[in-house]
């Protein structure tokens, strides 16, 4: 669609720019330089954006009123008087968001955003345009390692149908295809017969990449992959968001689509975090927001290189600074350099979400990846789902290729899952046609639905 991406680029966007006053382009800018400075001058940037932010937070805003004195220091280093206040909870963030409202702040200037509660907990909270339009600009920065622009063509494949009412969803899918570029298909609503078909319409699209959740990626590729079929056309880039990336996914997606895949690390809730370069390694945007990571029971940093829970602090959202904001993933920092040549600092490993961590009757904790790795070392399961209760209680959903699937080997699995878990456990196995992703469209191999003990 070279007319809509001329139009985007050349029309919509200035006149965007013109009428409200929108940045995109100008922090993408700021964003593009930035990449190449010298580290130290990326820190200290960094450094004086937090500070500021700091300043703020506690002049204005009420959560942080009582960290006055703590917040005060001029001569100390802002990553110093940050690590005075206690890392942030969503429980916590929730019992009084208001508090977290910056004072003075004019409602018009607010834009509400909510995170689902399919598991968790649910939040709503309030950014400010600065702040999203920081978060777009990374997420362009980011796809410009690829070669994809503003207004480039884009295929969406999503894990949820969209739901709206006809009038909405037709006035949706204009606004995306002229305004965004963009054509939106459900993997979930994709059969393999409609799929030929489905990869007519991509071809004549011609997207120059495709977005969507891991999982439903993955999905599409695995049912292109059955039926011997190819996409036929070059793409820059197949772009992985919202979940955790698997090798085994990542593997399958680029054999079917035969394009680099790309990790984008974002939450709603904690912003464009970072991006993976062409050396395959993930860089935060550290213009955008501050990085800690902590134990996560003791909430004491650990060293790079170590799994902890991560701490992000959003340097723009001035509206409701959420300080050292506990987004519930686990990860890990690193200090080596990218030999790509951007200068942002690499994210070394996301190993996933907190509550994909389970705890075994011995108090140890068990990564839901361990589970992961059990599968797909199998030969006679398309997926599963392990939901753990309660420490010693536990379901097992499991779907199986009916061809391959042996009694002898689901056996073996639910003996690694004892071994890892403890034997006593109590463990409901169901054998299930299919696994639906929650109501915002994601996949979780690995539930944990109890809080971990506390410091
Ligand atoms: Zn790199």
């Amino acid at each position: 669609m070279p007319l809509t991406r001329f139009l985007i680029r050349h029309v919509h966007w200035p006149l965007m720019e013109q009428w409200k006053g929108n940045r995109i382009r100008t922090y993408l800018r700021e964003l593009e330089q930035a990449q190449s400075l010298p580290v130290s001058q990326l820190q200290a940037s960094q450094e004086q954006k937090l500070k500021q932010l700091l300043r703020h937070a506690a002049d204005r805003v009420p959560a942080y009123r009582a960290y006055r004195e703590e917040l005060a220091s001029e001569e100390e280093m802002a990553s110093a008087l940050l690590r005075r206040i206690p890392s942030l909870s969503k429980r916590r963030f929730n019992e009084n968001p208001e508090a977290y409202l910056a004072q003075d702040i004019h409602p018009s200037s607010l834009i509400p955003n909510r995170t689902g509660g399919s598991t968790g907990e649910p939040t709503r909270f309030y950014l400010d345009r600065p702040t999203v339009e920081h978060y777009e600009a990374a997420r362009w920065l980011g796809l410009s390692w690829y070669g994809i622009g503003i207004g480039d063509p884009c295929v969406m494949i999503w894990g949820s149908p969209l739901e709206l009412n006809q009038r909405q969803a037709f006035t949706f899918r204009v606004k995306e295809r002229l305004l965004k570029n963009r054509l939106l298909l459900s993997a979930y609503d994709l059969s393999e017969a409609e799929l030929p078909q489905i990869l007519k319409r991509i071809r004549s699209f011609q997207p120059h990449y495709l977005y969507g959740y891991a999982s439903a990626l993955h999905l599409f590729a695995e049912m292109m992959l059955r039926r011997g079929l190819t996409l036929g056309i070059p793409l820059k880039a197949v772009v992985s968001t919202a979940e955790i990336l698997h090798p085994y996914q990542r593997e399958t997606i680029a054999r079917a689509l035969d394009a680099p895949v790309v990790n984008e690390y974002g939450a709603r809730d904690g912003g464009m975090i970072a991006y993976q370069c062409r050396e395959g390694r993930m860089h935060i945007f550290s213009e955008n927001c501050y990085l800690e990571v902590v134990d996560p029971v003791s909430r004491q940093p650990v060293p790079p290189g170590e799994s902890g829970l991560l701490l992000v602090t959003d340097l723009h959202n001035y509206a409701m600074p959420r300080l050292r904001y506990e987004l519930g993933d686990v990860v890990q920092l690193s200090t080596e350099p990218c030999p790509c040549g951007i200068q942002y600092p690499v994210l070394a490993h996301i190993d996933g979400r907190e509550d994909d961590m389970f705890l075994s009757l011995r108090g140890h904790y068990v990564h839901g990846h361990y589970f992961n790795h059990l599968v797909r070392g199998m030969e006679g399961f398309r997926t599963f789902q392990i939901i753990q209760h309660e420490p010693d209680r536990l379901t097992l959903k499991l779907v199986k290729y009916p061809e391959k699937y042996s009694p002898a080997e689901e056996e073996q699995l639910i003996t690694g899952i004892r071994q890892a878990l403890g034997d006593a456990i109590r463990l409901d196995v169901q054998h299930v046609d299919e696994i639906p992703p929650s109501a915002s469209g994601k996949f979780r191999y690995a539930i944990r639905q109890f809080s971990l003990p506390s410091p």
